[in-house]
């Protein structure tokens, strides 16, 4: 009989805190012995959680850990830090990681606050990250030690300053002004606040937004991992997931406290994940550009008395990975590479030709407090519709500026226009999209 399987529910005889799993549950099939392979509603005691309630502490922590109490008492199915969570697990293994290291957090406190709203709380408006996972250690240290269960941030807010060679050209340029503040000196060097997200997921409420039962949820991250989360289907009860995912940051320019005033203006870039582009300078696509347009937009509208923010999602390759982007590409520059053949290359590797569903997306916003968007610096529908649907308005759409696109970026960006992205240019038709070509290859093996 399978450990795992479902409705298989041992009796398991349970000492203090800690719960021995009996023989018949415990593998002891090579390599490893004496597993607890997941544990049961009926011999747990889970922290109280629950989600969406009327205070911090009415809600409770997020508890996810193992260890010291956590077997019996963790409340959250998953590991912390997102797909890092494997380096940790690396670090308990080659002994180099107390796994019962008590973290100790002091002076690590937020740079700046973030004014609580009322999205923070209900079970509707955020349901992918824990409105209250930068204050944990401070809400919920007295529950740490009295259950002796770890407690861990899952957002943490700091400050920096931010070099960018295309803002010093901006400067340079006359578009940007030097006055201290935002633009901090002649080389462009921005000053910016930031909060760094690790997704923490509701599981009704991610469900809910999919349009699917949360059991079918369930059952689709327990058998697309092969089978990597057994809690997902023996507990029912534990209603919140830490996913192995990449998290988001918040770049906010200007006062951070203008980002929710509804009188103050707020400029606002989405941006997902390419590496390619957006650190090493890839041509083939607008992904640097855009975001550097953003960011010039962002701090030109915190110089102008409101705030502008950038948003960076971990979702490189539109959540695809870069080995599957570069596999489309090698398709693409092999088969033509017209607009015509954009989405269908992608589709023709992975089945769809996008994975990043912003469904969840608009909780961060909602987080932040925003309540609308004055200049939305993208041309995604899927963005723009997905934040529209969450009840925040958007005024004003803004196009990557022409002179902007990259030379072998033209298919990606009339592909994408053809498909229902905002431009306030022109529209091709399937026919001429097929006369959209970039760069060919004449070095292929
Ligand atoms: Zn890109």
């Amino acid at each position: 009989m399978s450990p795992i399987a479902v409705g298989a529910n041992p009796k398991v005889e349970t000492c203090c805190a800690h719960t021995k799993v009996p023989e018949a549950h415990v593998t002891k099939s090579s390599p490893v012995e004496n597993l607890v392979l997941t544990t049961y509603p009926e011999d747990s005691s889970p922290i109280p959680l629950s989600w969406g309630a009327t205070s911090p502490e009415a809600r409770g922590p997020v508890v996810a850990s193992r260890y010291r109490n956590g077997l019996a008492k963790h409340n959250t199915i998953g590991a912390h830090a997102g797909s890092y969570c494997v380096y940790h697990a690396l670090a308990v293994g080659s002994k180099q990681l107390d796994p019962n290291h008590v973290a100790d957090y002091t002076n690590s406190q937020p740079a700046f606050s973030i004014p609580e709203n009322k999205s923070w709380y209900n079970d509707k408006d955020i349901v992918a990250m824990d409105a209250f996972g930068h204050l944990t250690p401070y809400l919920f240290d007295e529950v740490s030690k009295a259950e002796d269960v770890e407690i861990r941030p899952t957002i943490a807010i700091t400050k920096a300053t931010m070099q960018l060679i295309e803002m010093k050209e901006a400067v340079a340029e006359g578009r940007l002004k030097v006055d201290g503040n935002v633009v901090l000196n002649e080389n462009g060097d921005l000053s910016v606040s930031k909060v760094a997200v690790e997704p923490v997921w509701y599981l009704p409420g991610v469900a809910e937004r999919f349009g699917i039962t949360e059991d079918e949820l369930r059952k689709a991250l327990f058998e697309d991992t092969n089978g990597m989360y057994p809690e997902l289907v023996t507990r029912p009860d534990i209603k919140t997931f830490l996913p192995p995912i990449g998290g988001l940051t918040v770049y906010i320019f200007g006062d951070p406290k203008f980002v929710s005033d509804p009188s103050k203006k707020l400029a606002l870039r989405v941006h997902d994940e390419c590496n390619g582009s957006d650190v090493f300078g890839s041509d083939i696509c607008t992904c640097r550009p855009y975001l550097m347009f953003g960011i010039e937009e962002a701090a030109k509208e915190a110089q102008n008395g409101g705030s502008g923010v950038v948003i960076y999602f971990r979702k490189e390759g539109r959540a695809l990975g870069e080995v599957t982007k570069y596999l489309v590409y090698n398709a693409r520059k092999r088969g033509g590479d017209t607009a015509a053949e954009y989405f269908h290359r992608t589709e023709c590797i992975a089945g769809v030709r996008d994975m990043r569903f912003q469904q969840l997306m608009p909780d961060v916003l909602k987080w932040l407090g925003i309540t609308k968007i004055d200049r939305m610096l993208s041309m995604s529908n899927m963005k723009h519709d997905a934040i529209v649907e969450q009840g925040i308005p958007i005024i004003e759409r803004i196009p990557i500026p022409d002179e902007l696109v990259p030379p072998d970026s033209r298919v990606e960006i009339d592909a994408k226009i053809n498909s229902g992205y905002f431009t306030t240019g022109k529209v091709m038709s399937a026919e001429e999209l097929k006369n959209v070509q970039g760069r060919q290859w004449d070095n292929f093996e």
